[in-house]
């Protein structure tokens, strides 16, 4: 989408120079621009548009890089029309995969890192609410559940399609973000490379070939996908689930209890 001549949206686009990729103009944006995401995303102010904008500066090239080594393994074919296999795969391991480039790019200040993981895990508190209040709410909930414990290879497709087409689109942008913060649920946290690299096994093992869904790619890939990193109705609880560790609310206390002192 543009706005003046600015974009606020990513796309890729076949150009003269070939394939590009195109990134929103974050840093020209006006007035209008964060208007628009107040108006569109329920933004509260500029710092929530710009923290949703380098998430996505930074997220969304680790799932294409995704798509692009999909391509190049070559052995796989996926018949679904909106390719939810491919999908899957390459938001399960979107999060995973962008917490291993941040470690690398030591950004100033060195919090920046978990403050983009926030903003990640607030974007899939975020989808698992729209997709509950979905007009097929449930049944969207359930064909969800089925795709991602299986590791994409039960297509919520044909379910989604029962909500019409618009709606069956932001499905598919819903459920790609629930994925991708729900596989940080499992396993280490913060990922190890072995949970990067088991991830990385089970979606592009040379013996995965041909219809992504057939019966025999289903038990290769079950028989790949390490224990621990399975994904359950659990997983979606543990978003949800409140701090219990003590510690932060009890410094908090015993900082306040100072201050007050001193004054
Ligand atoms: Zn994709």
């Amino acid at each position: 989408m543009k706005i003046g001549q600015h974009h606020t949206r990513f796309a890729g686009k076949p150009t003269v120079r070939g394939d590009a990729f195109i990134m929103p103009d974050v840093p020209n944006f006006t007035e209008r621009h964060f208007g628009h995401f107040a108006d569109h995303m329920g933004h509260l102010c500029r710092g929530q548009t710009l923290l949703y904008q380098y998430l996505g500066t930074s997220v969304i090239p680790c799932h294409e890089v995704l798509h692009l080594v999909q391509h190049l393994h070559g052995q796989l074919h996926d018949p679904d029309p909106r390719s939810y296999a491919m999908e899957h795969d390459a938001s399960r391991l979107n999060y995973v995969l962008l917490w291993h480039v941040l470690e690398r790019r030591r950004n100033k200040p060195g919090w920046t890192k978990w403050v983009i993981m926030l903003e990640g895990l607030n974007r899939t508190l975020w989808a698992q609410k729209k997709l509950h209040s979905t007009s097929i709410g449930l049944s969207a909930c359930e064909a969800y559940r089925r795709w991602a414990d299986s590791f994409g290879i039960i297509s919520p497709c044909d379910t989604f399609a029962e909500a019409g087409d618009e709606q069956a689109l932001q499905l598919e942008s819903l459920v790609k973000s629930i994925v991708a913060g729900e596989a940080l649920t499992v396993g280490t946290l913060p990922p190890s490379r072995e949970h990067l690299m088991a991830l990385l096994r089970t979606a592009f093992d040379p013996g995965r070939c041909g219809d992504v869904y057939s019966p025999e790619n289903s038990s290769l890939t079950s028989s790949l996908l390490p224990e621990d990193l399975r994904l359950n109705s659990l997983a979606a609880s543990e978003l949800l689930r409140p701090a219990t560790d003590p510690a932060l609310a009890v410094a908090l206390g015993a900082m306040l209890r100072e201050v007050c002192n001193e004054l």
